[in-house]
């Protein structure tokens, strides 16, 4: 299992290598649940049964049991993990030059799961070694922040714990659900950077950014991973231009709404595929590197 998921998370570094994405993601082919990878890899925890999370989605709920503890390195290995240049899997030098100007691979690796502060310190344990190990970045991922607005101050506190002292530029990830209610809160969470779903919900987002400015980074979702139509680059590429009209291109990035995790193959890749050409497209007409 583990050689497959090695080939399987090799191949889409390669991929993501090819069509020219400047920060790169593991893909996270060896986890088998978005929200229960950590808690299996944690002392202190149990799985529960399926939870329903979107549509016919579901997933298992990691259950805090007894006192939480790391049994050592959870997801470092995977920071070494990258294609070699004769094409097989080898382990080394993390981030390299790989364009003309200068932009460094980074690797973005995810946290799933609430933040309690417990669970918090475990993950800032995993952040510290994920930094030593070569990671660039590093994003914790928390997709229903709007769903449990009376526990927005005590996220804060945590996500503070995750991030404390990291040198990495900090993501939080978060989609769906209703951003208005939680807006409030985007410049107090202890993080560089805002990494939200914007497309799904039809780039509703920006006015209010106009009005009441984010005083951080924003990864802009172009594209909507709920949907199956591979978005044609002109239309990602308005989307960019739109974002652009907000945030100045050095705190604009380009990414996804959301994990591909649920389309096929073909559409994960059309929809990068695009989503590059179209980001690459307005660097060129803008003279921005
Ligand atoms: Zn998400």
């Amino acid at each position: 299992m583990r050689t497959l998921e090695e080939k399987a998370t090799s191949e889409w570094i390669r991929f993501q290598e090819e069509i020219g994405i400047d920060i790169l993601v593991d893909g996270e082919q060896y986890r088998g649940d978005m929200a229960t990878y950590f808690a299996e890899n944690l002392e202190g925890t149990e799985i529960s049964g399926l939870v329903r999370s979107y549509g016919n989605r579901y997933y298992k709920k990691p259950i805090i049991v007894d006192e939480l503890k790391r049994r050592g390195p959870i997801s470092v290995d995977w920071v070494h993990l990258r294609p070699s240049p004769d094409g097989t899997t080898g382990k080394g030098d993390d981030h390299r030059a790989v364009h003309d100007d200068g932009l460094v691979v980074r690797r973005i690796l995810r946290f799933a799961g609430g933040c309690l502060p417990a669970f918090a310190k475990l993950l800032h344990e995993e952040a510290v070694a994920l930094e030593a190990a070569g990671a660039k970045v590093v994003q914790v991922d928390e997709p229903a922040l709007s769903t449990r607005l009376d526990e927005l101050p005590l996220l804060v506190k945590a996500v503070g714990i995750v991030t404390k002292g990291l040198t990495a530029k900090t993501v939080l990830h978060t989609c769906y659900g209703n951003y208005n209610e939680i807006f409030d809160y985007f410049n107090q969470l202890p993080v560089d950077q805002l990494d939200l779903e914007m497309s799904n919900s039809g780039l509703d987002l920006l006015e209010r950014f106009k009005r009441e400015p984010l005083k951080k980074e924003i990864a802009f979702g172009v594209v909507d991973v709920h949907s199956h139509v591979i978005e044609p680059e002109s239309l990602i590429r308005e989307r960019i231009e739109k974002a652009l009209t907000i945030f100045s291109p050095a705190k604009l990035y380009i990414d996804p709404d959301c994990g591909l995790k649920t389309r096929s193959v073909e559409e994960a890749q059309g929809k990068l595929r695009n989503m590059v050409a179209a980001a690459h497209a307005v660097r060129k007409a803008r003279g921005l590197t």
